[in-house]
């Protein structure tokens, strides 16, 4: 973590280890409203985890990713994974592999473009919803 920070040019305080060591600990992207419940309040308030989310964004050791349902979230750069956002109650999974790096060779291959990355977001409804709405609408036609 500490050499993670290094390499990107920043000094590895205090504080931007301990929100590093919240996202590395996170199998989801993070917000900063989830991150300042996970990191210790004694090392990093609330309002410098802000700042440092933006220091890190700048640094390119976190990406930020503003998710469809209009939250922006953070995880690390080198964490190259996809998820599925349940758009009724925000909860994300991690899904298990990326399906998108020989589409992304093709591409390169036919535009001469040199790749850096790409950005793939499912959205659906989760099964706890999915079984929600479903209550919901027969509590409906019964009254
Ligand atoms: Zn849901
Ligand atoms: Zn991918």
């Amino acid at each position: 973590m500490e050499n993670l920070l290094i390499e990107h040019g920043l000094k590895a305080t205090k504080g931007r280890m301990e929100v590093l060591r919240a996202l590395q600990t996170a199998t989801v992207p993070q917000s900063a409203e989830d991150l300042i419940e996970h990191i210790d309040s004694k090392v990093v308030s609330a309002s410098s985890v802000y700042r440092i989310l933006s220091e890190l964004e700048h640094a390119g050791v976190v990406n930020k990713t503003v998710r469809q349902n209009a939250i922006a979230t953070y995880d690390l750069t080198h964490n190259h994974q996809h998820f599925i956002l349940c758009s009724h109650c925000g909860k994300m999974i991690p899904t298990d592999h990326c399906p998108i790096e020989s589409f992304e060779k093709e591409v390169a291959r036919k535009t001469g473009f040199k790749v850096t990355g790409h950005m793939v977001e499912l959205v659906g409804i989760c099964p706890n919803c999915q079984q929600a709405l479903a209550d919901q609408s027969r509590s409906h036609l019964c009254t």
